[in-house]
């Protein structure tokens, strides 16, 4: 490696340590940091997020970059190093069109709608969020306007979260896919019910906690490099390889809370564990996008922990655990842990229903940000969707359009990063079971590691150096494609609910 290119490692290297202290600090506010401590945090994060900014917007930062360049040019474009420079490339041109007063005046907005979301979340009240909301999408319009884009506002705020995919690509994607969701959704709630009380009874919290870990570890989370707390809202993070945490709930009267968040953030933890030594720190050091991050957390979550396979295998485990538990046997495991029902809150959708969820966010951003559809007029909007879509109506705001923390902290731009994460997750399944003699067999003894080697050289080592649609076609040799999923729902909950689509 050139001598430029070394420089500019190091300094990224610094941002990105920085960085993981701000990640670590926040883990800590989540998690153990007591409560009369928090004016103080927030500084404390203010100051990291200086201190990071003027750090990656710096012209030290625009000369080592330059100078790396040059000393890249003519190298295989594909190559580490030569990718290294042009993401880098891409992060620094993202992060210096945005005017400085542009970032604070969005983060200054954004702190103060996330109490007045909170409050009228509370009451069930959207005209309390509304002018939040209005200014919330007027400040990312400006900025995506800063940011640029070619043929839809959209594309400039999903590309910052999964880069390459356009307003047009998530359009298209939902087109192959919402059809045949509301059909399967429509068929189930025609047959007979599935029986989930084999997962409701009594679950003690310490006995779930050393469950679900004990678990987590079996599946291949490395403990010596994580560990697991309690939050109310499950999250993983990562500072550095070495040292990748997961949080989780537990609900004592319902096991597939707590197991099924472990499974999942386990999932996003197993990804960052497996990102190559030698890139840390560099612009090509993390997870490709957000979407194939989820496609891990899904696949671990739904393709191994919700197949007939895992049930056979997790049983036994199960009943030693908790023997006072009702299932008495793996089926009865394996339909209660897959029961779909439309419900109105996204985090507790199932995976026929989930995307639905977020086809109607997706549209409804769309129809923001254009104009089409005005702030005041979303709860009809809202309402209306998800009666088309899964066939059932919001009593109140709560249980509606204020859900979500997103549009309140900004986030706009970034739901299809989900739904691209479960079609994802299908995929690469598909490829694994054609590459790895007789996968299901090997879930159903309880062997993971085959599969998480898989993972680790088609997936995680890419790390970010390749583009999320790059990704997906290195390792299933097609790009992306609903049809994997949608075969895979179809497969799976025709057989459970006996439907014949
Ligand atoms: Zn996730």
């Amino acid at each position: 490696m050139g001598e430029h290119l070394q420089r500019y490692r190091e300094h990224t290297g610094k941002i990105s340590s920085l960085g993981q202290i701000a990640a670590l600090i926040d883990w800590d506010q989540q998690t153990y940091m007591p409560a009369g401590a928090a004016g103080a945090r927030s500084e404390q994060i203010g100051v990291l997020s200086e201190l990071i900014h003027s750090l990656s917007t710096s012209s030290e930062a625009g000369d080592l970059l330059k100078h790396a360049e040059d000393e890249v040019a003519g190298s295989d474009p594909d190559s580490p190093e030569a990718r290294m420079v042009s993401v880098g490339r891409k992060n620094y041109d993202r992060s210096i069109k945005l005017p400085a007063d542009l970032v604070s005046e969005i983060s200054r907005h954004c702190a103060s709608a996330i109490s007045v979301w909170e409050e009228a979340r509370e009451k069930s009240d959207f005209s309390l969020f509304a002018p939040a909301l209005k200014k919330t999408f007027d400040l990312t319009k400006q900025a995506a306007e800063y940011l640029g884009y070619t043929d839809h506002i959209y594309d400039a705020l999903i590309d910052q979260y999964e880069p390459g995919s356009t307003q047009a690509s998530v359009k298209s994607m939902f087109a192959n896919l919402v059809p045949h969701l509301v059909k399967l959704n429509a068929g189930i709630a025609n047959a007979p019910q599935v029986d989930d009380s084999p997962i409701r009874g009594s679950f003690s919290v310490p006995q779930q906690r050393a469950f679900t870990l004990d678990i987590a570890s079996r599946l291949g989370y490395d403990l010596n490099r994580g560990r697991q707390d309690e939050t109310a809202h499950p999250f993983c993070t990562s500072f550095s390889k070495y040292d990748v945490r997961i949080t989780t709930r537990y609900d004592e009267q319902f096991l597939q809370q707590g197991l099924y968040a472990t499974l999942h953030e386990a999932g996003h933890a197993m990804y960052e564990q497996g990102v190559p030594d030698e890139w840390q720190g560099t612009p090509i050091g993390g997870a490709a996008s957000l979407g194939i991050h989820e496609s891990q957390s899904r696949l671990w979550e739904n393709q191994v922990g919700r197949s007939r396979a895992f049930a056979n295998w997790i049983f036994p485990h199960l009943k030693a655990a908790f023997p006072g538990s009702s299932a008495d046997t793996p089926e009865a495991f394996y339909r209660a842990v897959n029961k779909s029902e439309p419900s109105f809150i996204r985090v507790e959708a199932d995976e026929v229903t989930y995307n639905l969820h977020i086809a109607l966010r997706f549209e409804l951003e769309c129809a923001l940000l254009s104009g089409e559809l005005a702030v005041k007029d979303l709860p009809a909007a809202w309402n209306e969707k998800m009666q088309a879509y899964l066939g059932i109506t919001p009593p109140d705001n709560a249980l509606g359009v204020l859900q979500d923390v997103h549009w309140a902290i900004g986030l706009i731009g970034y739901f299809p990063t989900y739904s691209i994460g479960n079609l994802v997750s299908a995929q690469l399944w598909n490829s694994a079971e054609t590459v790895i003699p007789d996968l299901t067999g090997k879930i159903q003894r309880g062997e993971f590691a085959p599969l998480l080697a898989w993972l680790n050289q088609n997936v995680h080592a890419h790390a970010a150096r390749f583009l999320p649609h790059e990704v997906v076609q290195l390792a299933t040799g097609a790009p992306l494609d609903p049809a994997h999923y949608v075969k895979y729902l179809f497969g799976k909950y025709s057989d459970i609910y006996g439907l014949s689509l």
